[in-house]
């Protein structure tokens, strides 16, 4: 008699371990208010530069979107970002990578921005800031259409370290709405990837080998003391700390970093609107890790055990 098996998995295997999860988008609206804008340097407000290393911990691939032609095998390779023949992490994928964790952590709730999720399928009250004269506080830090952030995230540079060709599972293809969390036909959560043992494939890809670090600088404009904790905590370094990933294969594993500041600096605001003599003061950073009241405690803690580093996932080399 035959038996029934379930279709694409080996009998008495158990499923595989998906190398993702979600934080619940929280109770109730958005919460948006007139942005402060970059015109005038508001006295109380923070303008500044924020300064640090980013280290990988995996291999780490921003996909340059070229396929390059090696002289050895394998011969064409996925080729990593540069900018003027270095290395480089894009700000946008720093950018993007720090603000999905904003809007994952923000109280009030920040708006639903970085999803893959199609609208009709994002509940009304998370949906897109779109008026740019009312905005949430991810959409004021990070930017909304029609509005320049007050964050700007320059692309970091490789200044330790080497490039190198792995291989990856070829699994990564988007695919588009599958593995979002939906109940009702309404997406209930943003995505994130864990981090864990590298998969291996067939696809050749260029990636910063393990230990390479780049350096990090993000200026600010009129950030609250508040905000501007909301910010460092999306980075790392906060309490539980979060250990984000970035650029792409993540659910291969790739991706993981750790983020070191090493400076802050402001200007006053008499200062920060002049072009030359500026003074500028250093802050503190691990006070300011401690100014939470833009933080939602549940929605951190959830964030963290997901963003756990290292990480027992092992990422799966076929079909999760
Ligand atoms: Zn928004």
């Amino acid at each position: 008699m035959e038996r029934f098996q379930p279709r694409g998995r080996p009998q008495g295997n158990p499923p595989v371990e998906k190398p993702y999860a979600f934080v619940p988008l929280p109770q109730g609206a958005a919460r948006r208010q007139p942005p402060i804008g970059h015109h005038q340097y508001r006295d109380n407000l923070l303008t500044g530069t924020l300064e640090g290393i980013i280290t990988a911990r995996s291999p780490v691939h921003v996909a340059s979107g070229q396929l390059e032609l090696t002289n050895k095998q394998p011969s064409l390779v996925q080729a990593h970002f540069r900018r003027a023949g270095q290395p480089t992490l894009p700000g946008s994928s720093l950018k993007g990578a720090i603000r999905s964790i904003v809007e994952a952590i923000a109280r009030p709730p920040a708006c639903l921005r970085v999803t893959r999720a199609r609208r009709h399928q994002q509940p009304q009250q998370a949906r897109a800031c779109d008026d740019k004269t009312n905005l949430c506080v991810a959409c004021q830090m990070f930017g909304a259409m029609g509005y320049l952030g007050q964050i700007h995230v320059h692309d970091a540079v490789l200044s330790t370290g080497e490039m190198a060709i792995i291989t990856i599972p070829s699994l990564f293809a988007p695919r588009d709405r599958e593995g979002l969390y939906f109940i009702d036909g309404q997406v209930r959560g943003r995505k994130f990837y864990r981090h864990g043992t590298l998969a291996r494939g067939s696809v050749p890809i260029e990636a910063c080998t393990v230990g390479a670090q780049f350096r990090l600088r993000v200026d600010f404009t009129n950030l609250s003391a508040a905000q501007l904790g909301l910010l460092l905590i999306a980075m790392g370094q906060g309490t539980p700390a979060l250990h984000p990933k970035l650029g792409g294969a993540k659910p291969a594993c790739c991706g993981s970093v750790a983020i070191h500041t090493t400076g802050l600096h402001v200007l006053s605001a008499r200062d920060a609107a002049l072009e030359y003599d500026t003074v500028t003061q250093a802050l503190e950073i691990a006070p300011l890790t401690q100014v939470i009241t833009l933080v939602n405690q549940e929605a951190l803690a959830q964030l963290a055990q997901i963003l756990a580093y290292p990480g027992d996932t092992a990422c799966p080399g076929g079909t999760y």
